[in-house]
C-alpha cells in the first residue's frame, strides 16, 4: 500500500476540507472544498499540483470550490451519480461499490443517502480512512433534508459495519454540540461522559476533535446506537424499530 498523507483545512465557519496526498505516486486529492482559498495556500506551501476532487454531495459548501479549481488545475472531479446535475463540473459520477485508483490507492464509494438524496462517501480501505460528508459526523450525524428516516437509518448500519478502526473524516466540526445533546439521550453511557469531557477540554484548547475512530462513534454515538435499549427506550420506542428509533432522535436533535 503507498502510504497517505491527509491535511485537515479549515474552511468557511466550521467546515473541514481534507486534502489527500499518495506519497509514492505524488497524486493529490480534496475532499469536498467548500472554497479556494485554504486549497491552494495548502498546495502552494508545499509545492503540489492537484489531480482530483472528490465530492461527497452537493450542498455549497462542499462543491464551492469545484469550478475554480478545476479551472486552475484541469483535474477531474468524482461525484455521487445519484445527484450529478447537481455537481458543478463533474466528470465521473459514481454510485454504490464503484471503485477509483488514486495514484495507486484504491477508494470504494458507497451509497449513504439521508442528508442529500444523492450523498456518497469515500471508503480507502488500505488507508483505513472514511470520508462521510455530512452522513456521519463525530458524535452526531447531518440533518435529514432529502432522505427518509428508514433510508438515513440503513446508510449509517452500512457505515457502521465497517471495520471498528477505521478513522472518521467528517466533513464539519459540530462534536461538542453533539455529544452534549448525546448525553442528555445516553446519560448513563460512561464511554460517551469521557468522550464528552476529553472533546471539552480539546476545544478549550482550540484543538480539533476530527477525525474520530468509528470504534469511538459505535461506542458514543447514539445515531449508530438506535438499536440499542438504552436510545430506544428514550423515546419508549422498540430498539427492534431502529429507523423510527432514527426518526425521534433526529427530530428532537433538530429542537434542541
Ligand atoms: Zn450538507
Amino acid at each position: 500500500m503507498d502510504a497517505l498523507q491527509i491535511l485537515r483545512l479549515p474552511a468557511l465557519q466550521d467546515n473541514y476540507i481534507w486534502l489527500l496526498r499518495v506519497t509514492g505516486s505524488g497524486f493529490t486529492a480534496v475532499v469536498d472544498p467548500a472554497e479556494v482559498g485554504p486549497v491552494e495556500q495548502a498546495l502552494d506551501a508545499r509545492g503540489w499540483a492537484l489531480h482530483a476532487i472528490l465530492n461527497t454531495h452537493h450542498h455549497g459548501d462542499h462543491v464551492g470550490a469545484n469550478l475554480a479549481l478545476k479551472a486552475r488545475h484541469g483535474l477531474t472531479i468524482y461525484g455521487p451519480a445519484a445527484d450529478r446535475a447537481r455537481i458543478p463540473g463533474i466528470d465521473v459520477a459514481l454510485g454504490d461499490g464503484d471503485e477509483v485508483d488514486l495514484g495507486g490507492l484504491r477508494a470504494r464509494v458507497m451509497d449513504v443517502p439521508g442528508h442529500t438524496r444523492g450523498h456518497i462517501l469515500w471508503h480507502l480501505p488500505e488507508a483505513g480512512a472514511v470520508f462521510v460528508g455530512d452522513t456521519l459526523f463525530a458524535g452526531g450525524c447531518g440533518r435529514m433534508f432529502e432522505g427518509t428516516a428508514p433510508q438515513f437509518w440503513a446508510s449509517l448500519a452500512r457505515i457502521r459495519a465497517l471495520p471498528p478502526i477505521s478513522q472518521i473524516y467528517c466533513a464539519h466540526e459540530y462534536t461538542l454540540g453533539n455529544l452534549r445533546f448525546a448525553c442528555s439521550i445516553d446519560p448513563h453511557n460512561l464511554a460517551l461522559q469521557a468522550r464528552l469531557s476529553q472533546v471539552e477540554a480539546a476545544r478549550q484548547r482550540g484543538e480539533p476533535t476530527v477525525p474520530s475512530t468509528l470504534a469511538i462513534e459505535q461506542a458514543t454515538n447514539p445515531f449508530l446506537r438506535c438499536d440499542q435499549p438504552a436510545i430506544a427506550g428514550f423515546f419508549g420506542l422498540d430498539p427492534a424499530e431502529p429507523a423510527a428509533v432514527f426518526g425521534a432522535l433526529r427530530a428532537a436533535k433538530d429542537r434542541a
